[in-house]
C-alpha cells in the first residue's frame, strides 16, 4: 500500500549536473549513521530506495528522487534530495572539501529547496557538528527542520531530555526554535507528520 511513488532521478557530483529546479525539493541531511537512509525508505515506503552510506571516503552525491502521489507516476509533486553526511570522524580532508564545494553551494543557491531536514540522532546530546552546520544554515537564512531519529531506541524520558538540551542550545542562538519532528524507521513514527509538513510547504 505505498502512498508515494518514488523514482531514482540523478546523482550529481557536480553542481552542473543537478536536474533543472522544476519542483520543490526537500532535502535531508546529517551524520553518516544518522539513519537517514533507513528514513527516506521509511517515508517512501521503499525498501532500499536510499542506500546506507557505509564507508566513508566514497565520491559525495546529491541524490534527487521524484515523489508522486500513489499510482499518479506522471504527476511529480516534489524532489526528495538525499545528501551525503557531515562530520565523519574519520572523512578524509578531500571530503570536507567536496561538502564545502558541492553540499553549501547547492544547499545556499537552490532555488527549488524550499527545506532541508536535518538528521539528529535522538540518543545524543547536542553534538558540535550538528550545532555548526544548523547554524550556518540559519546564517545564510536556509530554512530547515529537525528530526530526531532512532527514537525508538529510547526511553520518553531520556528522548525528552536529550531534545530539551538540544533547544536550549538553540535557544542561545535563536529567539525561536525550527519545527521538529521525532521519527523511528521501525515503527514508522513521524512519517504522516513530516509528509504533511511537506504537502502543507507545497500548499504555500
Ligand atoms: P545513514 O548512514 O544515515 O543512511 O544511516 P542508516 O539508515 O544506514 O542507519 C544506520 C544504522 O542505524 C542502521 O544499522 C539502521 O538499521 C539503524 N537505524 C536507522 N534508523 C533507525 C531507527 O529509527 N530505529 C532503529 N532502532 N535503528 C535505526
Amino acid at each position: 500500500e505505498p502512498y508515494l511513488t518514488s523514482n531514482f532521478l540523478i546523482s550529481s557530483s557536480k553542481i552542473s549536473q543537478l536536474p533543472d529546479p522544476a519542483f520543490p525539493e526537500y532535502a535531508f541531511v546529517g551524520r553518516s549513521n544518522v539513519g537517514k537512509s533507513s528514513l527516506i525508505n521509511m517515508l517512501t515506503g521503499r525498501k532500499d530506495l536510499a542506500k546506507t552510506s557505509g564507508r566513508p571516503g566514497k565520491t559525495q552525491l546529491i541524490n534527487h528522487f521524484s515523489i508522486a502521489p500513489a499510482g499518479d507516476k506522471e504527476e511529480v509533486a516534489w524532489y526528495l534530495v538525499d545528501l551525503p553526511g557531515y562530520g565523519y570522524a574519520r572523512v578524509s580532508k578531500t571530503l570536507k572539501a567536496e561538502f564545502q564545494k558541492l553540499i553549501m553551494p547547492f544547499l545556499e543557491k537552490r532555488e527549488s529547496l524550499m527545506c532541508v531536514f536535518v538528521l539528529i540522532d535522538a540518543r545524543h546530546t547536542p553534538q558540535e557538528v550538528d550545532m555548526d552546520f544548523m547554524e550556518r544554515l540559519g546564517t545564510k537564512g536556509i530554512p530547515f527542520a529537525m528530526i530526531f531519529t532512532k527514537a525508538d531506541k529510547l526511553k520518553p524520558k531520556p528522548l525528552e531530555e536529550n531534545i530539551a538540551k538540544y533547544n536550549a542550545r538553540m535557544l542561545e542562538i535563536w529567539e525561536e526554535l525550527p519545527t521538529q519532528y521525532v521519527s523511528s524507521s521501525e515503527s514508522g513514527l513521524g512519517r504522516v507528520e513530516i509528509l504533511n509538513f511537506i504537502d502543507e510547504t507545497n500548499k504555500l
